[in-house]
């Protein structure tokens, strides 16, 4: 059985993996676009504060992968399938045959349709390539500024000011990463990162890039120009589908698939951020990973195929950890918070129905297990709800 996996990230690489233990004999190929060894994408913010280097982002060696019967072919861009001739053409031409196709092709970094967006200074941050031209533009120092204040956004900027550039963020809400944190935690991390010398503009919004032959500044619709020789758009990502799309599968946010990550064609599977699995987008590694196991149990005939789980996001940044999951807006719900302004410590928990349903955590994170156990297993809280927010320590 010929088997092509489309994609190396960690998607791509768990499926081609774990398919290649599970069927033995199939002849796996792992085609990615990137020219590294597959790499750690989470990790690239350490590689861009300074923290680690390439060699320690890398997560399989060619003899490793070659040893688990994956041919790797780094540099390869699936340019087009033949799901009729069940052909996946690379883009220099040559035709690579399958029984099975995997698409694991990730997102791609939103590009905002602004005046000066194809400058040169202007990176988005998705990959290798974007932290090497953002660490060549740091080695000068100078102005950077980063558009979009969600969690890359974020470690975008401190990643930079770690590098020594001076960052605002441009970010459109009054507070950083809305999506994970209400207002208050919001506020704590913009001043604790204020302290660090990364500058908020907020709200604020981004009318055009402007400079002669490279990047010099940006444009706000106050009229405000910020000046920069490096812009990083950290403003959301989008499922890669134009492959899929062309070759005529079925197409919504992300590639369409089922439980077991098969599209409508059986011999088409599709997971990881390109995937919309039962209406479902993902856009973290861990559920990417989850898919992986499960298509590959999938395809050998095994396993109950990938349920959705309770998303939580994570951040830590210039030495503040925060983290959060579940319903955080509160809406219709009852809201529990403890705030210690002299410790920089911070929960908001959100109760509907007796039971937990968010959470936010600033500060001291180690509780969150505690609480996505809560959220995910829908608990009844019972007498626990008058020390909830203590923890489980108290919380009995
Ligand atoms: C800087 C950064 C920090 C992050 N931090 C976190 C975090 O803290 N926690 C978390 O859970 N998630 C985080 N994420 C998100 C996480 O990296 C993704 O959820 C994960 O990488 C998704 O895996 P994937 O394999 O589906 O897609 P990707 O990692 O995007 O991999 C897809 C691969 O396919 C390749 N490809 C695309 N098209 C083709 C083609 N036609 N032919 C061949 N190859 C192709 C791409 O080049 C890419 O290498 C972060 C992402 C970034 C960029």
């Amino acid at each position: 059985m010929r088997i092509v996996v489309v994609g190396a990230g960690p998607a791509g690489t768990r499926a081609a993996l774990r398919v290649s233990a599970r069927l033995p004999g199939a002849a796996v190929t792992l085609a990615g676009a990137e020219a590294a060894l597959p790499y750690d994408r989470v990790a690239l913010s350490k590689l861009l504060a300074g923290e680690i280097e390439v060699p320690a982002l890398l997560t399989h060696s060619a003899r490793a992968l070659r040893d688990a019967g994956v041919g790797y072919r780094p540099g390869t861009r699936i340019a087009a399938v033949d799901r009729a001739a069940k052909r996946a053409i690379t883009a220099r031409g040559e035709a690579l045959d399958y029984d099975h196709l995997i698409l694991a092709m990730g997102s791609q970094a939103v590009r905002l349709p602004l005046p000066g967006a194809e400058l040169p200074g202007v990176v988005g941050y998705r990959d290798l390539a974007d932290v090497r031209a953002m660490l060549r533009a740091a080695e000068g120092r100078g102005n950077a500024v980063v558009i979009g204040g969600g969690l890359l956004g974020l470690e975008a900027a401190a990643g930079l000011a770690a590098r020594g550039m001076r960052v605002t963020v441009v970010h459109a809400v009054d507070w950083p990463m809305e999506r994970q944190l209400d207002a208050r935690a919001g506020a704590l991390l913009a001043t604790r990162m204020g302290g660090r010398g990364i500058r908020f503009a907020m709200p604020a919004s981004t009318v055009a890039l402007e400079g002669e032959g490279h990047v010099q500044g940006v444009r706000l619709s106050d009229g405000r120009l910020l000046p920069a020789r490096l812009v990083v758009m950290a403003v959301g990502i989008r499922p890669q589908v134009a492959l899929a799309r062309e070759a005529g599968l079925d197409v919504g946010r992300g590639i369409k698939a089922d439980r077991g990550l098969f599209t409508a064609d059986p011999a088409v599977q599709a997971l990881g951020e390109c995937a919309e699995v039962e209406g479902q987008c993902i856009g973290l590694v861990a559920p990417a990973l989850e898919q992986a196991e499960a298509a590959a149990a999938a395809l050998a005939g095994q396993g109950q195929g990938w349920a959705a789980r309770t998303d939580s996001a994570a951040l830590k940044v210039s030495g503040t950890a925060v983290w959060s999951a579940g319903d955080i807006g509160g809406a219709d719900g009852e809201i529990l918070t403890l705030h210690d302004e002299g410790e920089d410590f911070y929960r908001r928990l959100v109760v509907k129905q007796d039971r937990l349903v968010g959470a936010v955590l600033y500060g001291d994170t180690a509780d969150s297990g505690f609480y996505l156990d809560l959220i995910t297993r829908r608990l009844p809280l019972g007498r626990m709800r008058a020390s909830l927010a203590f923890g489980p320590g108290l919380a009995a």
